[in-house]
């Protein structure tokens, strides 16, 4: 294919609205998002991981030879990915390791596929509680990994905690009762056609996490017209009720999170930077990141995505999400996979034992619609906003504390719920209250 002429690339009116097509994965050491405003403004290419050693820039072809025309350094990525580090399990493999794990703990595993890829691989999500095949009344939690498909770390990770939970049943009191009251989630691989390529987009070469619904731009949650997997998470969102979730990405080392696409602090801003800083803190290599305070940093104040997934989830899914990179390298050597998992074992724990932090009402029907305003009563008189649900439970992470739900259904007089949140514990079959 011909490479777009040189002022096409600075001329393509509205792309900015659209999701840009990656065939060049570049990195530009020493670069600033100054260095290329005019690609970024006219909509051409993202950047990503910005550093002060420089960023990473993705577009379509003919990016290298524009940035050559301005003598702007910079390194193939993808190139090089392909060229090393050989070992790591295909996709494939990945779905068989998958499969063994759901046969070793048919008691609290269970293996389901949310859709395929664009080509034809199966988005396998395990499920993880006592009595995996019901849909049981507990709290909600998810980690979904790679949706950058060179992004492979958290994959590697994810495989391994959801061993370590099968093995933790039964003989660590902690793992156990999480699984007992918990509903737990795990993806490893959002993009496996990316991830087989050693690519960031899927296989139409398009960024997963710049084509989710955005805030800003959005005034529906739609599916139509997204990337296949974008969909298919989409869809997956919307049949369940997570009420916190983190996503594993990499190229740095830190906890982000929202918003990433403006700059308003988040309405629970203090809480989602605890929860963020809980991980970072038991993560020895990013508790003391020089590049990033205490390991943690807000979405947009590192840069501004649009159309990412962690805005999308808790805008329209009351689903409080953080992002977290890593490894310095997308793709480290495969010996390095120990030492992560290593440095990121409590902190995926903890995390996922936070969703224990909130509360919810569970109706005694099946399709209920409406909204919940959550008004905070205790210590301080906050209100918290207003937020739709719709079937037949309803369940919010909040900071500790005793809060008023106000329920309002269509065609019925509002109904208050007085609940008290703790710290620190985990609730059997979580903190529910009985509605008819
Ligand atoms: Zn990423």
């Amino acid at each position: 294919m011909k490479p777009l002429a040189l002022f096409s690339l600075l001329a393509l009116p509205g792309l900015a609205m659209a999701s840009v097509t990656i065939h060049e994965e570049l990195y530009l050491p020493g670069a600033t998002p100054e260095s290329v405003r005019e690609l970024i403004d006219a909509g051409t290419v993202e950047i990503d991981h910005v550093s002060s050693e420089g960023l990473e820039l993705y577009g379509p072809r003919g990016i290298g030879r524009y940035l050559d025309s301005k003598n702007l350094v910079y390194l193939d990525m993808r190139a090089i990915r392909k060229n090393t580090f050989a070992d790591y399990p295909s996709s494939k493999e990945i779905v068989e390791k998958l499969q063994a794990l759901a046969r070793k703990y048919p008691r609290i595993m269970s293996l389901v596929s949310i859709g395929k890829s664009v080509k034809g691989n199966d988005l396998l999500v395990m499920k993880i509680s006592d009595n995996p095949t019901v849909d049981e009344v507990e709290p909600e939690f998810k980690y979904i990994s790679s949706m950058h498909g060179d992004e492979i770390t958290g994959r590697e990770l994810s495989v391994e905690f959801i061993d370590e939970l099968g093995r933790g049943y039964g003989t660590n009191s902690e793992i156990t009762e999480l699984i007992n009251h918990t509903e737990i989630y795990i993806m490893p691989s959002m993009n496996p056609d990316g991830s087989d390529l050693r690519q960031r987009g899927n296989a139409s070469f398009k960024d997963l996490n710049r084509n989710f619904p955005e805030m800003t731009r959005d005034t529906e949650s739609t599916p139509v017209g997204r990337e296949t997997e974008v969909q298919h998470v989409m869809r997956f969102q919307a049949s369940r009720q997570f009420a916190l979730s983190a996503n594993f990405h990499g190229g740095t080392i830190v906890a982000n999170y929202p918003w990433d696409a403006k700059y308003d602090a988040h309405p629970l801003e203090d809480f989602v930077k605890e929860l963020s800083l809980g991980w970072a803190e038991r993560n020895p290599e990013m508790a003391g990141s020089t590049e990033f305070p205490g390991g943690i940093t807000n979405g947009a104040a590192w840069y501004i995505v649009k159309g990412g997934m962690q805005d999308w989830s808790y805008v329209w899914h009351n689903d409080l999400q953080i992002t977290i990179e890593l490894s310095h390298q997308k793709w480290p050597n495969y010996s390095e996979i120990p030492k992560f998992y290593q440095d990121n074992r409590d902190s995926m724990l903890y995390f996922m034992k936070q969703v224990h932090r909130g509360a919810g009402v569970k109706f005694g029907r099946p399709s209920v619609e409406g909204t919940i305003d959550v008004t905070q009563t205790a210590p301080a008189p906050k209100n918290l906003g207003s937020y739709a649900f719709k079937g037949s439970e309803f369940f919010k992470v909040l900071p500790e504390g005793e809060y008023k739900l106000t329920v309002r259904e269509k065609n019925a007089a509002p109904k208050e719920v007085s609940v008290r949140i703790e710290k620190d514990r985990i609730y059997p079959n979580g903190n529910y209250t009985r509605l008819n």
